[in-house]
């Protein structure tokens, strides 16, 4: 598949946003990024910045340790869980008609129907269609009166089955793998607890084969990260 790419026989579909100052933050968030010149061609003949940005930011990758003491941190996750096979469980019209929607095993069940067994290793992504909402923060955050946000998720169960399969991560095209209204991250807390990664506001996900894609996740090696900023790659056959 790597041979292919060169060729264009492999097509690489880049999952991450740009990084900016007019992405969605979490809501609450004060300060999320900032990017300064540090030295100009005018001044110095050549041109650099340095940035700061939250860890938990546009493409991330959540780590262990974000929820769980003790658990790896980003610099920490072997390098072989950064490659996987993707498998992608499709909500979009679940997601359309209900923005509190939670995917069932049952999903899983119908895609090992379909394709076999998930692999040991693989990568669950969720594709609800809200990357067709970023960046709006409004309608991506999609909060009510009270500020509580709706947009899907995972439920407990799915990423039981997942934990099952000895899944390296699951991902989402939202601001959270637990839905939007969750109070109690139950999701992060089991996922994050059982050292499978998290990977938050991957872009539009419309693209890729629910079965076939090959990811290749690739964090900041920020030592100690709770998590961090990733560009995802997946490789389509
Ligand atoms: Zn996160």
């Amino acid at each position: 598949m790597l041979e292919g790419v060169l060729s264009g026989k492999t097509r690489v579909l880049d999952l991450a946003y740009a990084l900016n100052d007019r992405l969605v933050p979490w809501p609450g968030d004060e300060r999320w990024f900032e990017a300064k010149i540090n030295a100009s061609f005018e001044k110095d003949g050549f041109f650099t910045r340095h940035f700061w940005m939250l860890e938990h930011y546009g493409t991330h990758l959540d780590a262990p340790v974000h929820f769980a003491p003790g658990g790896s941190a980003v610099d920490q996750i072997p390098t072989q869980r950064l490659f996987g096979m993707a498998v992608v469980l499709d909500v979009r019209a679940e997601g359309a008609a209900d923005a509190d929607y939670l995917a069932p095993v049952r999903l899983l069940d119908e895609w090992e129907a379909r394709h076999g067994a998930i692999p040991e290793g693989a990568i669950v992504l969720l594709r609800t269609g809200w990357a067709s909402r970023w960046p709006d923060a409004a309608r991506y955050r999609n909060q009510d009166a009270l500020g509580k946000m709706h947009f899907p998720g995972f439920s407990v169960a799915a990423v039981e089955r997942c934990i099952e399969r000895k899944v390296s991560g699951i991902g989402c095209d939202t601001l959270s793998v637990d839905f939007g209204a969750s109070q109690d991250f139950a999701v992060h807390r089991l996922a994050l607890g059982s050292g499978l990664y998290h990977l938050e506001n991957l872009s539009d996900l419309s693209a890729l084969p629910e079965h076939g894609a090959w990811l290749v996740v690739a964090p900041i090696k920020l030592e100690g990260g709770s998590g961090g900023p990733a560009r995802v790659f997946a490789l389509l056959p």
